[in-house]
């Protein structure tokens, strides 16, 4: 298979002091609606798609991470804050925040997760499957 086949996807932070790039099929597109998203990016919901974590790397800077959970690590911009990653212990794979991509329509997300958490009005009128919390509970 040609190399050039594998999509590269880049983004960073807003204020441009954290730049990473993703190597590899992006895969588990989802939108998820649990609590610690939302008040981690004090949003309603946030996109996210998982790449294999070997094709993952920070090119610019380093970002600030804290232990979310007793599995999970997150990363985000120490200047501006903007959520970058979100990494299970148990898993080779990194989730990176669609949002932050340079281009955020390359990934399209194709579910919904953690809806039993979902705000009354943040609007799901888009046909997509819905899971209440993670896709394999
Ligand atoms: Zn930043
Ligand atoms: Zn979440």
């Amino acid at each position: 298979m040609n190399e050039d086949a594998t999509p590269t996807l880049r983004g960073g932070c807003e204020c441009g002091a954290v730049r990473y790039e993703a190597r590899g099929q992006p895969y588990h597109r989802t939108v998820c609606h649990c609590t610690t998203c939302r008040r981690t990016s004090g949003a309603p919901m946030v996109g996210w798609f998982s790449v294999a974590a070997a094709g993952f790397r920070f090119t610019q800077g380093e970002p600030r991470r804290f232990r979310s959970s007793a599995q999970a690590v997150r990363s985000f911009c120490g200047d501006c804050g903007t959520p970058l990653l979100f990494k299970r212990d148990d898993l080779d794979e990194v989730d990176v925040s669609i949002c932050s991509l340079d281009d955020p329509e390359a990934v399209r997300p194709e579910d919904h997760t953690y809806v039993r958490s979902r705000l009354g009005w943040a609007p799901m009128a888009d046909g997509l499957p819905q899971y209440p919390a993670a896709r394999e509970d």
